[in-house]
Order: structure tokens, then sequence, then C-alpha cells
């Protein structure tokens, strides 16, 4: 076999690249996986605040709910390599995991490198050349002869008379070294966190290269709210909390779980989710959400329970009651949204002024002004336009012998491990089949 014939360059070693390597690999591809930084899976390390929520054990049709961009287009991947699949992969290579709340999986050791050291194993074990500090530049092509052209088209590909088919034969690099390649993987991520190499170099190569790049946004992120006293809970996270938000008067999402205030709004899962609904309402001006501060008591059992501490404490202020009833850095703000003053002894307040603290605290409404950028976004939504993608194999059907994996497609999912198991999948279903057509 020509030696260049079954090489193939891996263009990112996050996620999606490091799964690509490994598969081609065990495929027996050579394999030269590029990573433009000094080490691998640099965005994998501060995932999960540093803990990895590798994937998610819940059923097929739980995680393709939890898609929101394209998940038809996931169907072959996820079927050749789920949840189960990866989980599996990274117990045999010697990451033991465990799964929590909301059948999140994370490594036991609670330590991301953990993840990235079992993958950096498997590549070392398939000898993967891993090429660190090595940015890829350029994807090199030259037409497809006649004769080739006709028997790699398909039939739907016939029919559409893609005849300007062009296929893989190396990669340039930032320094001018030019690798030879008949197949190339781009797993380059998205925008997101771009100090962690995502900085869309892959979209430009894609875009050279005949590819349409759907506009990206950032996703799974922060929000920015109106309300002035947001700002005064800087730093409060606050766990087993509902947020609601509503665009118009039309409920659009509802989950429960963890909220943390900050300088500009609100952050943590509960936020970063409704950041992807926020993006999607029309009428942006109306986008409002609330917060149950307690969504396992009703307004009636609350009212009950604010009336036994009411009538425990008659003497007292209102101030140095009702503080049993939220974090000390809520309570001020909490009195202030009521427009009871603080001083007044509970005794004075009126059943008006008690259903009006039973209305804030299981119903704190929030106006959404905007969204943070890509520097704090999870995740990018956009990227390379599926439908140019084959399915059933990750290949580029504009240029024979290119894949993509990962972030770099128009794929984006909700949190709780289901992004990392699109790379994982997507990744694992392009180096699967990279070159094919050569045994
Ligand atoms: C803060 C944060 C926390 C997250 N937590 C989770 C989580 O717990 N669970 C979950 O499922 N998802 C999580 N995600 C999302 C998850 O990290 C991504 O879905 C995943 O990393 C995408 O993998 P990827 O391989 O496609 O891209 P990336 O991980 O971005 O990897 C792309 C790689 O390509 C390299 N590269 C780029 N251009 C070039 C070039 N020209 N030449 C060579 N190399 C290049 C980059 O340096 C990078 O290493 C989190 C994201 C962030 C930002």
């Amino acid at each position: 076999m020509n030696r260049d014939k079954d090489q193939v360059v891996v263009v990112g070693g996050g996620a999606a690249g490091m799964m690509a390597a490994i598969a081609a690999s065990e495929r027996g591809r050579r394999v030269i996986l590029c990573e433009k930084n000094e080490k691998l899976g640099k965005k994998l390390y501060i995932t999960g605040k540093g803990r990895c929520n590798v994937t998610n054990a819940c059923e097929r049709d739980k995680f393709f709910e939890n898609v929101v961009s394209n998940p038809k287009f996931l169907y072959s991947a996820y079927h050749e390599f789920d949840n189960a699949a990866m989980m599996a992969l990274l117990e045999n290579s010697g990451c033991s995991l465990k799964t929590e709340r909301g059948e999140r999986v994370f490594p036991v050791s609670d330590h991301a490198s953990d993840v990235t050291a079992a993958l950096e194993r498997l590549l070392r074990k398939q000898g993967v050349k891993v090429r660190l500090g090595a940015a890829v530049k350029e994807i090199l092509t030259e037409g497809l002869s006649e004769e080739k052209e006709v028997k790699s088209r398909t039939a739907e590909e016939k029919s559409r008379g893609a005849a300007d088919r062009r296929r893989i034969t190396g990669v340039i690099l930032e320094d001018g070294e030019r690798i030879p390649a008949s197949g190339v993987v781009l797993a380059t991520g998205g925008l997101s966190y771009p100090g962690t190499g995502s900085t869309g170099d892959g979209y430009r190569m894609a875009e050279s290269l005949g590819h349409t790049v759907k506009a990206c946004s950032p996703a799974l992120v922060p929000i920015e709210i109106k309300d002035s006293w947001c700002a005064a809970l800087q730093g409060l996270s606050l766990k087993n909390v509902e947020l609601t938000m509503h665009c118009g008067k039309k409920r659009v999402w509802q989950g429960f779980g963890e909220l943390l205030f900050t300088h500009f709004g609100i952050s943590g899962p509960l936020a970063l989710t409704a950041g992807s609904y926020y993006e999607r309402c029309k009428d942006k001006e109306y986008a409002v959400l609330t917060l149950d501060l307690k969504p396992a008591l009703t307004a009636q059992q609350l009212d009950r329970r604010i009336l036994r501490e009411f009538e425990a404490n008659r003497n007292k202020s209102l101030k140095n009651v009702i503080g049993s009833l939220y974090p000390a850095k809520l309570t001020p703000v909490m009195i202030s949204l009521s427009g009871i003053e603080p001083e007044k002894k509970i005794h004075e307040i009126t059943k008006q002024e008690r259903e009006t603290l039973v209305r804030l605290t299981k119903g704190l409404t929030m106006q959404a002004s905007g969204l943070r950028g890509f520097s704090e976004a999870v995740i990018t939504r956009g990227g390379v336009n599926v439908k140019e993608v084959d399915p059933s194999t990750m290949e580029s059907k504009r240029v024979k012998g290119l894949y993509f994996a990962g972030e770099i497609l128009d794929l984006d999912a909700l949190t709780g491990g289901f992004n990392l198991q699109i790379a994982w999948s997507t990744g694992h279903l392009a180096g699967s089949h990279i070159l094919a057509d050569i045994e």
C-alpha cells in the first residue's frame, strides 16, 4: 500500500479529534493528530468545572430530546457509539466513572484530567503520532480524476451532478510544513472560550473547500438581567430552585437546579439552559424569567410556614425574622422588593404584606436584557452545514476524504454531558469510516 494512501491527519486535539484519531488508528490507518496548543484537550480540562461531565447515562430518546440543533443528523453517529460505549471505553482504559443527579457521568476522581489521560493512553497504545504546537493552516486538495470520481460518487450525488468534487492530498502547517494525507478529520471546535484554542480556524478551512457555515452564536451562555438588584446578589449560588422563562404570555421553558448571581445577571446550569430558550424567543423585549425560591412548597404551604415564623416572633422586626427563609445576601433584597419597612414589627404586618412575601418567594421576576458573548459560552450554535455532510460517515459531500467531528458542525445540545457525547459520537464515526474504501 502507498504510504500516504492510508495516512490520516486529524486537525484538533480536543474531545472529537482525540476520539477520531483513536477510532481511525483502531481501523489500521496511520494517524497524525495535529493540535495547535502545547497539550491535548485544553477545553476538556475546564469542562464540568474541572470535573468533566463526560456524558449522560440517559435512554436514547432522552439524549435526542436534549440535542437542540439537528438531532436527526446524529442518529447514525449515536447508534454506532453511544453513551454506554463511551463509558465502557473510559472504564476499560483506567478512568472509573460515577453517575450523579440528572444521570450526569463524571470520573470518580472528579478530575477532568483523568479523562484526557485515559484518551492519551489509548492514543499511545494505538501508535497515533501526536504533534503538539502544530497549527494547521490549510487543507490541500486536488480534482478527482474522472475514473475515481465516477467510482466514488453515490447515486444521489450523480443525480445532483456533483461534478466539482475534489479529494484530500494533505495539510499545510502554520510554519509551512506539508503533511501528505488521503484523509483529514476537521475537529477544530467552535468559537467559545477561544483561550482554549477554539478560534474558528476550521470554519475558514471548511469554507475555503466550498462548505457553507451556518451563522455562529454563543449558546449555553449566562444571561444579562436589567433589574439592578441582581448585581447586589453577585456570588450568591442557589441550589434546588426553579426557573421559568416566559416570552410574552407563553411559557417556553422551566427547569430545576442551581443558579448563580453575577455582576451582570445570572449564570450556572439553570441560566445557561434558559439562555438557549431566550435566544429562540422572537420578541426578546418580552422575555421574563421567574425564580421560585421554594419550589417544594405550594404558596399555601409557604404562607403557613411564614405565619408560624411570625407567630413565634411577634415582637421582632421583619428583617430579623424573615432571614430564616432566605440566604443572608438575599434577605435585604427580598425585603426591599416587598416594599415593607425592614424595621416593621411582625405583629404590624398585614395579611396583604405577607402575601406579597409569598408571591415574591414563589415568583421573583427578572427581565432578561441579552446574553453574554463567546468568551463565556459553553458551546457555539451554528457551524458547518450538516446538509453538506454524510450523517452515516461524517464525510464531506464536497471533498472526498474530508471528515468533520464535534463542535465545528452545526450541532449543539443542553448541559448534562450531551455536548461531549456529540463530540465522542461524531469523532468515533468519522474515525471509523475515514478511508474505508482503501480496504
Ligand atoms: C467552560 C466549559 C465547560 C463545559 N463543560 C462541559 C461538560 O461538562 N460536559 C459536556 O458535555 N460539555 C461541556 N462543554 C462543552 C464541550 O467542552 C465541547 O462540546 C467539546 O469540547 C467540543 O469538542 P471538540 O473536540 O469539538 O472541540 P474542542 O474541545 O474545542 O477542541 C478543538 C481543538 O482543536 C484545536 N484547534 C483549533 N484550530 C486548530 C488548528 N488550526 N490546528 C490545530 N489544532 C486546532 C484547538 O486548540 C482545540 O484543542 C463545556 C464547555 C465549556 C467552554
